[in-house]
């Protein structure tokens, strides 16, 4: 069952690589802003949100495109919404090929609550299950980053918990997610290591490096300079995946392939290949506005206007027109993980050099 799915995703991504597709295998969905982070680097925390897709919606929307074999979930702060197990339950229950899901944290929620969440979702068998930890410095400079004292040591004690949880569930991952940027230059392979100091078991495999991106529409910080100097960068990035250790499988080949490309794009601010959106994946917001991407705000619909039908806004004339626009290269550049991996694998001969 789980091998069927896995072979259903392939051969969509491998499609990707000859031919439009006539619908996205790629959702990603962010389920409310709400968050209760102080970042530095995103303006979300100030967004007090109203008028969000509630449950009956959410429900209407995926029994009417069941097309998605990898859905990422996020925010704000997911694990604020009440409802998270349920979502994911309906987004299961109707795609029936759904193979991956992904989800970040900031390890600020109640953590018995979270682990109960995470423990239910595990239980519905999605095969691989996803947990990204923000982690962005070693103890006080995490805290400072992200404005809360003592975030540090919740995502230290969430981490210990997804590891237990993990000797009983095999479809459940976790990585710590670092977003590098300005206010945390030089300071990558000192937080790993600072993190092995309280986990020793943990690697620079257990990490996912991100750059700080500004959006108009998602992170709201269009006006910030996050980007660190491009040669320090390059150095920190190095010697990043020279710690990492080798490892067989799909993704570890797709998350090299992606820091190399981190590189590129961080020393010429352009992105390093054409991008998949609105052909493999979409970006859709709280209150079902439907976008190319997480970093490109030009909207095309919203699915509460079109009685929750995708396809009714997949191939209308914005769609189009952006389509267009990407092919032309037009797209804003962006690296991101959310955007990076449907675009190698969609553009498959990257992944082997
Ligand atoms: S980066 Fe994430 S955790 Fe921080 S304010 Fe933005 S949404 Fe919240």
């Amino acid at each position: 069952m789980n091998s069927t799915k896995l072979v259903s995703l392939g051969l969509t991504a491998l499609k990707s690589n000859v031919t439009h597709l006539d619908r996205p295998y790629k959702l990603t969905f962010s389920i409310t802003y709400a968050c209760q982070s102080r970042c530095v680097m995103c303006n979300i925390w100030q967004i007090k949100p109203s008028g969000e897709l509630d449950i009956r919606e959410i429900g209407e929307f995926a029994q009417r495109n069941s097309c998605f074999k990898w859905i990422e979930i996020t925010g704000g702060e997911p694990f604020l919404r009440s409802d998270i197990v349920d979502i994911v339950r309906i987004f299961r229950d109707s795609s029936k090929d759904l193979y991956v899901l992904t989800m970040p944290t900031n390890s600020l929620c109640n953590q018995d609550t979270v682990v109960g969440k995470i423990e239910a979702i595990l239980k519905l068998g999605i095969p691989k299950v996803s947990i990204t930890i923000s982690l962005d410095g070693y103890r006080e400079l995490h805290d400072r980053i992200r404005g809360i004292p003592g975030n540090f040591d919740r995502a230290m004690g969430l981490a210990k918990r997804l590891r237990n949880l993990q000797a009983r569930y095999q479809n459940l991952f976790f990585v710590f997610g670092y977003t590098m940027g300005k206010f945390n230059e030089g300071q990558l392979m000192n937080t790993v290591r600072g993190v092995q100091k309280e986990l020793p078991w943990v690697t620079a495999n257990n990490f996912h490096v991100n750059m700080a991106q500004t959006s108009e529409i998602y992170y709201k910080n269009s006006e910030m300079n996050l980007k660190p100097d491009a040669s320090g960068f390059s150095t920190e990035l190095e010697s990043f995946i020279k710690a990492r250790k080798f490892e067989i499988g799909v993704i570890p080949v797709i998350e090299n392939a992606f820091l190399k490309k981190l590189d590129y794009y961080i020393k010429t601010g352009r992105t390093p290949m054409k991008g998949r959106s609105l052909d493999a994946s979409l970006f859709m917001d709280s209150y079902g506005n439907v976008f190319p991407s997480i970093m490109w705000g030009r909207k095309i619909g919203n699915i509460r206007d079109v009685d929750y039908d995708l396809s009714r806004i997949w191939h209308n004339a914005g769609a189009e027109e952006a389509r267009k626009l990407i092919k032309e290269g037009k797209e804003p550049h962006a690296w991101t993980a959310c955007e990076a991996y449907q675009t190698l694998v969609g553009n498959i001969g990257s992944l082997l050099v």
